[in-house]
């Protein structure tokens, strides 16, 4: 508890302005979403839950939320400086409640209704990366590191941009809204429209103290490394998409993601479609025609296959369950083996000897080879 306390406006993701409507609502979504009950024996949610309920007592209390307005912590809490906030019971809290207001209530949400107000909680942009890894490590699944700038929300004032234990003030120009009206027009014609605020650029609210650290922007550039786990099975040009590790988000919104597209260099001996791999295994021309046991290389080692006699160069071997593994699930493609029959070169008399007895017990004789040019002219008849 040697934190400084949060601004409860920033507790609850609401602006100074925020009505009595949408503090409420505020807190209903946030108390649901880290009430006791629903995070069991997590220590972090109870203490968000505590710290939402605290700022909810605080700013549900006109009294007490002008006081808090005027003089920050100091004016509510009397144990402000010496410590936590004590005596609070979050068995007063009816889960039931939260939920039978919620879900039958008609709440419509942070969004539309909002979106004009520069302290609404808003999600972080996605940040884009790339990493190359080899086919083996696509097949394999692998870990990679990759280095990152991204925004991050400072870790001295959370975001607010004020030095620790002040807070800012809603700019009296746009109360806050951080847009202002401007009249413009000629002779009877006229017509307003909206502009940032130039008192508070826009943002709705004065820094007096900024924080030091971030410079008031309540938000700073950090190089990261993230570990980015590849899943066995990926494919090139595939998307990793990590939630949270893209740029923080503003007003204590949540921060975007971090979309790594793999590309993977190509293995020579593979070619794929979706989980199923193509490969060529090339025999000798006794092995077609004699048949036996051959070694297929595979991704994960060579696979044994029989080959049956007088396999014809060209023919396919389907392996099932030896192509690349389902990225998104179980089990594997298979793996179709087109079989290259290597035809012998450069014979010795012996072998050459050996091979016109063959012919001749084949019944072929000893044919002069046709020579090429005949055989076209043959061809063209
Ligand atoms: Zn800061
Ligand atoms: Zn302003």
């Amino acid at each position: 508890m040697a934190d400084q306390k949060r601004d409860y406006y920033e507790v609850l993701g609401v602006a100074k302005t925020a009505s009595d409507d949408e503090l409420k609502k505020a807190y209903r979504k946030l108390a649901k979403q880290y009430h006791p009950d629903m995070n069991p024996g997590n220590a972090e949610a109870e203490a968000r839950f505590k710290e939402i309920n605290e700022a909810y007592e605080v700013l549900s209390d006109k009294d007490k939320r002008a006081k808090y307005d005027q003089f920050g912590h100091a004016g509510v809490d009397p144990n402000f400086g010496g410590g936590g906030f004590g005596g609070f019971d979050m068995g007063d809290i009816d889960l039931g409640d939260i939920f039978g207001s919620f879900f039958g209530g008609g709440f419509g949400g942070f969004g539309g209704q909002r979106r004009a107000d520069p302290n609404a909680p808003q999600r972080g942009s996605s940040l884009r990366a790339s990493i190359t890894i080899s086919f083996a490590e696509a097949m394999a699944g692998c870990s990679k590191e990759l280095s990152l700038t991204r925004t991050e929300s400072c870790d001295t004032c959370h975001g607010t941009g004020c030095a620790p234990g002040t807070t800012a003030e809603v700019c009296s120009t746009c109360r806050g809204t951080g847009q202002v009206r401007i009249q413009r027009g000629a002779g009877g014609f006229a017509f307003s429209t909206s502009a940032p605020c130039s008192k508070c650029r826009g943002t709705g609210k004065i820094i007096h103290q900024p924080c030091a650290d971030c410079r008031g922007a309540g938000q700073m550039r950090r190089q990261r490394k993230i570990k980015v786990r590849v899943p066995a099975g990926i494919d090139h040009g595939q998307t990793i998409s990590m939630r949270g590790q893209g740029n923080g988000g503003l007003n204590g919104g949540p921060a975007g993601d971090l979309l790594v597209v793999v590309a993977v260099t190509p293995d020579p001996r593979f070619e794929r479609d979706g989980s199923d791999l193509y490969t060529v295994h090339t025999v000798s021309f006794t092995q077609a025609v004699l048949g036996g046991e051959i070694q297929i290389e595979g991704i994960d080692g060579t696979i044994k296959h029989n080959l049956p006699a007088g396999t014809q160069p060209g023919s396919q071997i389907t392996l099932r369950g030896k192509g690349a593994p389902n990225v998104n699930g179980r089990g594997r493609g298979d793996l179709y083996v087109t079989i290259q029959v290597q035809v012998p070169t450069n014979l010795t008399g012996q072998q050459k000897d050996a091979l016109l007895a063959y012919a001749e017990a084949m019944g072929e004789g000893s044919p002069a080879p046709t020579p090429v040019k005949d055989f076209f002219k043959k061809k063209k008849k």
